[in-house]
């Protein structure tokens, strides 16, 4: 019997109703002629309030305990459904995430798998139980619970589906699906059938979040390919797998955009061995994290050094690079907010010239000014005025003919 692995996220197990609804369409596929396992979330805004929970009785909770008390949400979900399954006559078995054999190392809060063995699931499967299966958590080897990291119920999906060689692994969400813009500043953005591993990384990293990096990272690695899908509807949703033939022929697959980002230029900074190292040492040791970065060509020994960061981060930033410029003996430091991201992304870009040229080309004619500019092999990011950014989105998605039904 062929294996289906579906994961539904937190707001589709977020209410007894909507439990009930997965329980429907988990019975459904059983119907069909699959063994089902079913990986579930917390339902939504519990992992929140629990880490608000822990706040409120001590500052700083160890991570040990962090584990024990956000495992817990998850685990109510699986008794939910198994409940939810039972109601509808079905066989069905709730697991945690150490009984279905999930060994993650000690890092608690953010454990790595270092292995499962799915003994127990393939038991109950082969006697026509449904596995319902906790998201999000593993254990040590010495017993200790253990957490993937938030959202981490996307990795235990992928991950098992790959223990598993399950023949299809579904990820249920509150969205039809990986869209070529987001539609609320796109109208005319379009559900995509299929995008490859890579650009939905780098869609992710750029602010079109549907999955955790590291769940789609691992599906990467261990060749697992996955749809992801509403729970709300029956509409196919979008397939992610490894790159194809027909896939490199489309140049740019999707557009994302990222508001609230922040820029920072330090100018006259020496041209010497070193100095940057200095500014983003310090950075680093503050924990900001820095996205673009951007320097000049030296004229007469000194250059500018401009770099982005998400607006948060910029209020971690105090005095600290006003300082750092003293020290290395550069000149005025300018901070300002109001900036934002896009990104065309598209593993054709690979292959194909002239990507740069044409979203160069359609945003000047918008009249969109262009702030800097940061490439990959399989990207070209702007930063941009944060006011022009549906207008700039809009541009890139006609000129790369994202919104008619074929694209170019
Ligand atoms: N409940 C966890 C979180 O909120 C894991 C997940 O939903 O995937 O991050
Ligand atoms: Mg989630």
């Amino acid at each position: 019997m062929p294996i289906v692995v579906q994961k539904y996220g937190g707001t589709s197990v977020g209410n007894p109703e909507r439990i009930m609804n997965v329980a429907r369409r988990v019975v459904a596929t059983q119907r069909a002629g699959n063994s089902v396992v079913v990986v579930v979330s917390a339902m939504s805004g519990v992992t929140d309030n629990l880490i608000g929970l822990a706040r409120q009785v001590s500052e700083c909770p160890t991570d040990r305990e962090m584990d024990v008390l956000l495992s817990t949400g998850e685990q109510t979900t699986i008794a939910l459904t198994a409940m939810a399954l039972h109601s509808l006559g079905a066989k069905a078995i709730s697991l945690t995430g150490a009984q279905a054999g999930i060994i993650t190392d000690g890092v608690h809060t953010k454990a790595k798998i270092a292995n499962i063995t799915p003994r127990q699931i393939r038991k109950h499967l082969n006697e026509g139980y449904i596995c319902i299966v906790a998201g999000f958590q593993g254990q040590t080897l010495q017993g200790n619970i253990t957490t993937l990291g938030r959202g981490g119920s996307d990795l235990t999906a992928i991950a098992i589906a790959a223990a598993l060689q399950a023949d299809h692994c579904e990820i249920y969400t509150d969205v039809d699906g990986v869209y070529t813009c987001d539609p609320r500043v796109v109208p005319d953005a379009r559900k995509l059938d299929v995008i490859d591993y890579d650009e939905l990384l780098e869609m992710a990293s750029s602010g079109a979040k549907v999955m955790q990096s590291r769940s789609v990272e691992f599906a990467k690695k261990f060749h697992v390919p996955f749809e992801v899908r509403s729970s709300f509807n029956n509409n196919r949703g979008t397939i992610v797998k490894a790159e194809l033939q027909g896939l490199e022929n489309v140049v740019v697959r999707g557009i994302s955009i990222e508001r609230n980002q922040a820029k920072v230029t330090i100018t006259n900074v020496p041209d010497k061995p070193g100095t940057a190292s200095r500014i983003f040492t310090a950075l680093s040791e503050a924990n900001v994290i820095i996205d673009v970065i951007v320097q000049n060509v030296s004229i007469s020994g000194s250059t500018d050094i401009s770099f982005t960061m998400n607006l948060d981060e910029l209020e971690k930033l105090g005095g600290l690079i006003d300082n750092v410029a003293k020290e290395i003996g550069a000149g005025e430091v300018t901070k300002k907010g109001g900036v934002a991201k896009l990104s065309v992304v598209g593993i054709g870009m690979r292959s194909h010239s002239g990507v740069a040229a044409k979203l160069f080309e359609c945003l000047g004619a918008g009249d969109v000014n262009i702030q800097m500019i940061s490439t990959s092999e399989i990207k070209i990011a702007v930063i941009i005025d944060e006011s022009m950014i549906a207008v700039a989105a809009q541009l890139a998605h006609d000129a790369f003919g994202l919104g008619v039904e074929k694209a170019i």
